[in-house]
Formats: C-alpha cells, structure tokens, sequence
C-alpha cells in the first residue's frame, strides 16, 4: 500500500507571522489522520522555525531545494546535512521554476537527488512538460528523459528507491488550468511502466504525486485515480482551508 502524501510548497512566499498562523491552522485542521502523510516545504530561512512548530504533529518538513555539493566554498548555497540539522525529511529537486528559471537541466536535477538520497533524505523529484511539448505530442518523450537520466544509471536507480516523484505539467502550475484526471492518470501509469521496465517492485512502491492547481474543489478526482498517490501543492497550500480540504480528499 502507497500512503498518500500531500506536500506543500510555499515557494517564495510568506513570512514569520504568517507561517505560524498557517501551520497552526494546519496541525488543529489536520489532526491525527492516518489516512495521509503531510509535508510542508517553506523557504529555507523558515526551515528551522517551521519544523520547531510541526515537532510532534507527523506534519513532515521539506526543503524546496538542495546544492549537490558538500559542505564548503558555495557562497549562498544550502547543503543537504544543513537541511538533515533543522530536521528535514524531504527535498523538492527538478521544480519546474528551477528548471525554467535557473537553468537547472535533467541532469544536475538527478546529481541533487543522488546527494539528496546519500544524506538520508527523501528526493521529491518533479518532472513534466511544456504546453508546446504536449500540444505537439511529446508528453512522454518529455517525461522520460528527465526520468531516464536516474533510471540509467545505478546510483540514480539506488536514489529512486527513497524518491516520491511529482508529475507536475508545467502549463498547470500556478495557471488554474489542472490537467484532467484521465490526462494526468495516462501520464503517472506511464511513469510507473517506465520504472517498471528496470525494477517492478519500485513501481509498484514509488508514491507519484499530481501537481499543477489542485484546489480542495478538485483534488478528490484526481486522487481517485489508481495511479495518483496525492499531491504537490503550490498556491494552495497558503490557505489553511484549501490545504486542508486537499489533504481530507485522499482516498
Ligand atoms: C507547484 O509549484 O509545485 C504547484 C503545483 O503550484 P500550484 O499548485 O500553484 O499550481
């Protein structure tokens, strides 16, 4: 069985106050529900204040990003044992904000993973298309190379079996426009084929979040599908109510 997790990526939004109304709000909402695991993913310099707050609710703490390198000269970078001191458990690596806007390309997306993997952390890799790539029928072609570049090599392989990959169409991010649920279920069971063909048993355990405006008015649908495993959620995981209902419509 695949538990279902919901993740909140607050990108670069917020601040202390606001951080601490939200993840009250959160914890009283949520409760204990066994039926989801929830993680939220704040800017770095609130790491540490947030996981302070989440200590003891199973709300796990998340980092939106990672350098590939150890600890050393990297002015202004973040290294994966900073992230392991304040308490992290997962690492967003390959968002599609990175890729577009920081030129992160397939692979130094896979070397984070594999040093996000090597910490002892858990890699949530994000992976999808443009619209011109699926208007002209490269959804798939897409979404295996930016796979392929970890299932092809052992250490990628290795790193995958701790990873929670996130198909995430970069035209429904942040647009409103959710892909259907049949849109998205087509591209997570092709995910899961694609991992099969090297490891069947990771398929069958790799929990695939949909990401891309998931509101609480559309998240039962697309968690129905047998291949969606919850979500990755931008914009609406900075309101309370909206965090809350998407995480109460896992199946
Ligand atoms: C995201 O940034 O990962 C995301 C899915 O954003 P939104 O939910 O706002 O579309």
């Amino acid at each position: 069985m695949r538990k279902p997790l919901v993740a909140g990526n607050w990108k670069m939004n917020g601040s202390r106050e606001n951080a601490e109304s939200l993840i009250a709000g959160i914890k009283e909402g949520l409760g204990v529900n066994a039926a989801v695991e929830a993680a939220i993913c704040p800017p770095f310099v609130y790491l540490s204040e947030v996981g302070s707050r989440l200590s003891g609710s199973g709300i796990a703490l998340g980092a939106q990003n990672v350098s590939q390198h150890g600890n050393g000269a990297y002015t202004g970078e973040i290294s994966t044992s900073m992230l392991l001191d304040v308490g992290c458990k997962y690492v967003i690596s390959g968002h599609s904000e990175r890729r577009a806007l920081y030129g992160e390309a397939d692979s130094l997306v896979a070397e984070k993973v594999v040093a996000i993997n090597a910490a002892g952390l858990k890699p949530i890799l994000c992976v999808g298309e443009l619209l011109k790539e699926r208007e002209s029928g490269k959804t798939e072609e897409v979404v295996a190379r930016q796979l392929d570049v970890l299932l092809n090599s052992a250490e990628g392989l290795a790193a995958l079996q701790n990873t929670v990959i996130a198909y995430e169409p970069v035209w429904a991010i942040g647009t409103g426009m959710t892909a259907t649920p049949e849109q998205a279920q087509d591209v997570h069971a092709f995910i899961r084929q694609r991992i099969a063909a090297k490891d069947t048993a990771l398929a069958q355990k790799v929990r695939i979040l949909y990401g891309g405006s998931v509101k609480g008015n559309n998240a039962s649908e697309l968690f129905a599908k047998a291949d969606i495993d919850g979500g990755l959620i931008g914009g609406a995981s900075l309101q309370v109510e909206e965090f809350l209902a998407i995480c109460r419509a896992v199946k």
